[in-house]
């Protein structure tokens, strides 16, 4: 392909919106064009990298034995309201109406419109085990889309499903798509940690997310130091470490705290850590007011403390509620003497003496203790794990790290075969419920998390496999005719052996020209120039080596197809 018949305008500057490097590098490099905030087009080098992950993903789910379907991106309210969670995704999702004012939504994902189809295509256990997928837009209104295809309100996503006769057959689907996920990443060269994940909002009963660990990823984990154990932070859980037990014959007594109402604030103001101070939240679990207790120092987890108290949504209360719990303004609530049903933090089980809220407006209590002064309903791990704390699994110690989810498995169950009444007969001839699982992949994410992982301070570094193109042909001079010639030649001798060249043949300057071969970063860049060719040589260089080659013209096509083929296969 020759550059000067291509949309390929590459940027000195990146747009001001572009905060993390693969966002910029995109931009730079001529891969995307930003319509709106969250939307994205695809210009043709972008595209060309889009379509070889999306091969990837194809061949790979294929391989694993599952089958390409297409579904609707419009679907109707109904289906969502049938698997309830209309009313828990509504604010997420795009919601329209057609002429005859029937309301339709967007898709997001697609756990509905597959259940529905299972349900209406599927009558046997002869047609199981079958896991569909299909690569196609999702649309989501997302609060703060941001960095670009990262975060995007229109976005690719790979989702797969599979439907099966049994919980041990379901594990078996969940495998395969783990593997194939594994060496779906490992071909698009990214270096993935897969974490254990919450289920949230999906329903379901165990699932893990795959993560490209970097710093500007947007979601926390921890890994364990020593074993193999690694969560998502709204899943994570941790061993406490040994406490000691701390004991007072003193009784609560109040501190005048006036207008000291964060923990922070009260620590200082009472010149204490805030380890030796009680945060007491109030929250709504499904309508009712209950209060959380936490160590000072830590933060309360709603995805662990929902997951605690048996799957119930949990929410923030507000001032209101707060102030009719407590009797207090908001920042001085404490256990004593709340008629509310009280969880704390499973670090708060050892007795020790700390400070709370005093329910009055404030004022704070010294020497309370947990259990003698506050009932306690229960304790559970219910806050978000930090680096430092130790392994559930192991007791060793864990790091905190950041992460980009790309891809997510999840074990569904039944929730949704349930709530579509998608069964099947038996052997025997009893009607049966059948067993989920759901997959997704996000496609375009994938593959600006490439970008992330893999760039210098030039550019971009495609690894072969995704590259937009495999060789970078450059004329650092377009009007030296046998250079031209030459190049010509390589190309049309390139492109016999089946393989994509980019021939940047644009009349510019040799250093405009070198500094866009590295921003696009294909993996390896060939030079035909008046010098070169003096010694009747054709210059070649790795994206990613300093040094450059001098191979005799004849020899130029092999070596780059040599090139090519090892990268490739690597
Ligand atoms: P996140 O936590 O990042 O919002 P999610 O858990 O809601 O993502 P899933 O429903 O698990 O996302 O979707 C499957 C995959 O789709 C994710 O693993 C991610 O790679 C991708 N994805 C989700 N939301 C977006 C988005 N707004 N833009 C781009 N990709 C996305
Ligand atoms: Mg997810």
């Amino acid at each position: 392909m020759r550059w000067s018949e291509t949309l390929i305008a590459t940027l000195r500057d990146a747009p001001q919106d572009a905060e993390i490097a693969s966002h910029k590098l995109m931009m730079r490099a001529g891969l995307l064009s930003k319509l709106g905030g969250g939307l994205y087009t695809f210009l043709p080098l972008g595209l060309k990298a889009l379509r070889k992950v999306e091969r990837i993903v194809r061949e790979e789910m294929d391989r694993a034995g599952a089958q390409e379907v297409l579904m609707p991106a419009l679907q109707p309210r109904e289906i969502w309201e049938q698997s309830g969670r209309y009313s828990v995704l509504k604010d997420a999702m795009f919601k329209i109406h057609d002429r005859q004012e029937r309301d339709l939504v967007l898709g997001p994902t697609h756990e509905e419109v597959i259940t529905d189809l299972a349900a209406r295509q599927i009558s046997s256990y002869r047609q199981l085990p079958r896991t569909l997928y299909q690569i196609q837009a999702k649309f989501r209104d997302e609060i703060r889309p941001r960095f670009g295809l990262m975060r995007a309100k229109e976005f690719i996503m790979k989702d797969a499903y599979s439907f099966d006769t049994s919980w041990e057959a379901a594990d078996k689907s969940y495998q395969a798509m783990y593997d194939a996920y594994v060496r779906i990443f490992k071909r698009c060269d990214l270096n993935v940690k897969v974490v254990e994940a919450d289920t949230g909002a999906m329903g379901g009963n165990f699932s893990h997310e795959f993560m490209v660990l970097a710093d500007s990823g947007e979601d926390g984990l921890v890994e364990c130091e020593s074993c193999a154990y690694a969560a998502n932070l709204e899943r994570a859980d941790r061993r406490l470490p040994p406490q000691t037990e701390e004991r007072t014959d003193q009784l609560p007594s109040p501190v005048a705290t006036p207008n000291q109402k964060t923990i922070a604030e009260v620590a200082a103001f009472l010149k204490r850590p805030a380890s030796q101070l009680v945060k007491t939240l109030i929250y709504v679990a499904d309508g009712k007011p209950i209060a959380v207790l936490v160590p000072g120092d830590r933060d309360l987890n709603e995805h662990k403390l929902a997951r605690a108290l048996g799957g119930v949504t949990v929410q923030m209360a507000d001032d209101r509620t707060i102030e009719q719990a407590t009797g207090a303004p908001v920042g001085f609530a404490g256990p004593v003497g709340l008629k509310i049903p009280v969880y704390a933090d499973a670090e708060l089980k050892v007795p020790r003496v700390y400070v709370t809220g005093g329910n009055a407006a404030d004022t704070h209590l010294l020497n309370v203790v947990l259990g003698r002064d506050a009932a306690v309903t229960a304790y559970h791990d219910v806050v978000t794990c930090r680096e430092g704390d130790l392994c559930p699994k192991c007791g060793e110690r864990m790091r905190e790290k950041r992460g980009i989810e790309v891809g997510h498995v999840f074990k569904l169950g039944t929730k949704y075969s349930k709530a579509f009444d998608a069964g099947y007969l038996d052997a025997a001839g009893n009607r049966q419920i059948m067993v989920m699982g759901c997959y997704g992949i996000g496609v375009t994410r994938t593959l600006q998390a490439v970008v992330e992982q893999s760039h210098d301070a030039n550019g971009i570094i495609w690894p072969a496999s995704i590259s937009p193109f495999q060789v970078s042909l450059v004329v650092p001079n377009v009007q030296h005719r046998e250079s031209m010639v030459a190049a010509e030649a390589l190309l049309k001798e390139l492109e016999a052996r089946g393989i994509e060249v980019l021939f940047d043949d644009r009349d510019e300057r040799p250093g405009v020209k070198f500094k866009d071969a590295d921003l696009i970063g294909l993996p390896v860049r060939a030079v035909v120039s008046e010098r070169s060719l003096a010694d009747g040589k054709v210059e070649i260089k790795l994206r990613t080596a300093a040094d450059k080659m001098m191979v005799p013209v004849q020899d130029a096509c092999q070596t780059l197809v040599d090139i090519v083929q090892k990268g490739t296969q690597s």
